[in-house]
C-alpha cells in the first residue's frame, strides 16, 4: 500500500539517503512534502525525481528561484520558516526529519501536533525541547520512530511491554576519528579532519559532534526521552568497528544488540516502512571478514563534551537546551575557522556555567532559552577571536 511521504531536510545526508530509497522502492511512498534551507538546485532535482507534490525553502529570498527551477511541473512551490512548518503539517502520513539542528523544532513540532508518524534524525530538537515534542505526541497520538542508529537499535531490541525490566541501555560510540589521539594534538586540526569519520559518512555538523564526542552526549539525552528507564541506566561504549549499534540489558543479565553495516539506510529504512521491514541495498554484515568486535570505556578528559551533555542532563531543565545551543554556535565558529577545535568543549562548559538552568514547559520557553544560550555563546566566540 502506497504511504505519503514528507521529508524534512531533503536535500542533506539523511534527506538524500530517504530519497535513494524511495527511488529504489516504487510504488511504495508518494512523497507529499520536501524541504531545504538553502539549496535550491538540491531541492528542485529532489522534488522533480520523486514526483513531490509540495516544495519549501526556508531562504525567503531563494523563492523565485525555485519557483523557476520548478517550473512547468505540478509542484507546488513555498519559501520562508513558516513554509517549512507547513510542509510538515500537509498530510504526510510518515514524515522524516532530517534537518540539521534546532531549526528542526518548530516543523517537528507541527508534524507531530497533526498526529504523523516521525522518523527522527534530528536530535537537536528532543535534546532542546525534549518534554514539549513528547508531551505533544502524547496528546495527538503521533509515534516517534528514532531514526539515529543507536536509538534505532534500541527501538528493535527494547521490550516496550516490560520497559521495567530493562537493567541498561548501552549506546555504542565509534570514538570519531581523533579516538587514539592526545588532547594537546586536537588544538590544530582542522574542519576537514574533523569530518573524516572512520566509519559513517555524514553532514558536517554531526561528523564535527562525532569527532568531539558531543554528538554521544546528544544522543544520551534524546535516548532519556524516547525510553524512559532513567538517567543512571544510560551508558556509553566505545566501538570502533559501529557493527553493534546498541545494546539493551535486562535484569536477567541477558544483553540483546542489533548489528549491522554502518549505513544509515538501514534505519531509515527501518523508520519510514515500520511496521514492515524492507530490503536495502545496504553491504550485508560479514563477521568472518570483520574478524574482531572491540569495546573501550570513554575517555571524559579528552572528550569534555560528553562530560558535559551527561551533567545537563543530570542537571535537567534548561540545561540540556542550553547545551545544544552553545554547542551549535560553537560547531559553526569552528566550521567558519573563527575558533579551534578544542575551543568548542570551552565554549559550552563556558556557557553553561554563565546560565544556570531553570524550569522549561513550553515551546516559548525552550526558545527563549535557546536565544539566550545562543546570545552567551556568542559571546564567548568573540571573546576567543584571534
Ligand atoms: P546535513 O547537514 O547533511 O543536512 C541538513 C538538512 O537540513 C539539509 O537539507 C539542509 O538544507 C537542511 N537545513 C539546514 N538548516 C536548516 C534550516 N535552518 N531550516 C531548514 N532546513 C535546514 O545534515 P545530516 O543529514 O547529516 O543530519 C540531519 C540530522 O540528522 C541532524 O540532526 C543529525 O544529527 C541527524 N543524524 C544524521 C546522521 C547522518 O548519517 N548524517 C545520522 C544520525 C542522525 P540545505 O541543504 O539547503 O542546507
Amino acid at each position: 500500500m502506497t504511504r505519503t511521504l514528507t521529508i524534512l531536510g531533503a536535500t542533506g545526508s539523511v534527506g538524500s539517503q530517504a530519497l535513494d530509497l524511495v527511488t529504489r522502492n516504487p510504488g511504495r511512498w508518494q512523497v507529499e512534502a520536501l524541504t531545504a534551507n538553502s539549496d535550491v538546485e538540491g531541492l528542485a532535482k529532489a522534488a522533480r525525481a520523486c514526483g513531490a507534490r509540495f516544495a519549501a525553502i526556508a531562504d525567503e529570498t531563494a523563492y523565485a528561484a525555485l519557483k523557476d527551477a520548478l517550473a512547468g511541473t505540478d509542484i507546488e512551490v513555498a519559501a520562508g520558516k513558516d513554509a517549512i512548518c507547513e510542509a510538515a503539517r500537509r498530510p504526510g502520513e510518515v514524515v522524516l526529519t532530517a534537518i540539521v539542528g534546532a531549526a528542526g523544532l518548530g516543523p517537528t513540532l507541527a508534524a507531530v501536533e497533526r498526529g504523523a508518524t516521525l522518523g527522527i534524525a534530528n536530535k537537536e530538537t528532543l535534546v532542546c525541547a525534549g518534554p514539549v515534542v513528547t508531551a505533544a505526541a502524547k496528546a495527538s497520538g503521533a509515534r516517534l520512530l528514532p531514526v539515529d542508529s543507536e536509538h534505532n537499535a534500541v527501538f528493535q531490541v527494547f521490550d516496550h511491554d516490560q520497559p521495567d525490566r530493562v537493567a541498561k541501555i548501552i549506546l555504542t560510540c565509534s570514538g570519531g576519528p581523533f579516538r587514539t589521539r592526545a588532547r594537546a594534538e586536537l588544538k590544530t586540526v582542522s574542519v576537514a579532519d574533523a569530518c573524516k569519520h572512520p566509519t559513517w559518512s555524514m553532514g558536517a555538523k554531526i561528523s564535527i559532534d562525532s569527532a568531539t564526542l558531543m554528538n554521544k552526549g546528544l544522543e544520551l539525552i534524546e535516548a532519556w526521552h524516547l525510553f524512559p528507564v532513567g538517567a543512571e541506566k544510560l551508558d556509553v561504549i566505545i566501538h570502533p568497528q559501529s557493527v553493534v549499534h546498541s545494546m539493551v540489558e535486562y535484569v536477567d543479565g541477558s544483553v540483546l544488540a542489533q548489528l549491522g553495516s554502518p549505513d544509515m539506510r538501514i534505519p531509515i529504512a527501518y523508520a519510514m516502512a515500520w511496521p514492515e521491514r524492507i530490503a536495502t541495498p545496504a553491504a550485508r554484515l560479514d563477521l568472518a571478514r570483520i574478524g574482531s568486535l572491540t569495546f573501550e570505556a570513554p575517555d571524559l578528559e579528552r572528550f569534555p563534551c560528553l562530560a558535559l551533555a551527561w551533567d545537563a542532563l543530570r542537571a535537567g531543565g534548561s540545561a540540556p537546551c542550553i547545551l545544544n545551543a552553545a554547542n551549535e554556535v560553537a560547531v559553526a565558529a569552528f566550521i567558519a575557522g573563527q575558533v579551534s577545535f578544542l575551543d568548542i568543549d570551552a565554549i559550552v562548559a563556558a556557557t553553561l556555567s554563565r546560565l544556570p538552568a531553570g524550569p522549561v514547559g513550553s515551546l516559548a520557553e525552550v526558545l527563549a532559552v535557546d536565544a539566550d544560550a545562543r546570545r552567551v555563546a556568542g559571546d564567548e566566540v568573540r571573546a576567543r577571536l584571534p
